[in-house]
């Protein structure tokens, strides 16, 4: 089994959310965020975003309008948003 690296987690975390991926990119990614706090948080941060979209939400966003989400999210997160 072949060790992967956080920006190849990160890349994936949506796949992953979504249950995209093949068992053995499952099995990595998750051993990933088991050890990863970094991607642990991103994983989090998608993972809350999907749960709110899917309260409010009868249809399912794009992708562009998920990563805009996503990046006004961590902005807010790190006190950059004024
Ligand atoms: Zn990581």
């Amino acid at each position: 089994m072949s060790e992967i690296d956080c920006q190849e987690t990160k890349k994936h975390v949506h796949e992953y959310l979504h249950n995209e991926l093949s068992e053995q990119e499952l099995d990595d990614i998750t051993a990933h965020l088991a050890n990863c706090d970094s991607c642990e948080a991103d994983y989090d941060l998608e993972s809350t975003i999907n749960s709110k979209i899917e309260e409010h939400c009868q249809e399912v966003p794009s992708a562009e309008l998920l990563d805009g989400i996503k990046s006004r999210l961590q902005q807010i997160l790190r006190g950059e948003a004024h």
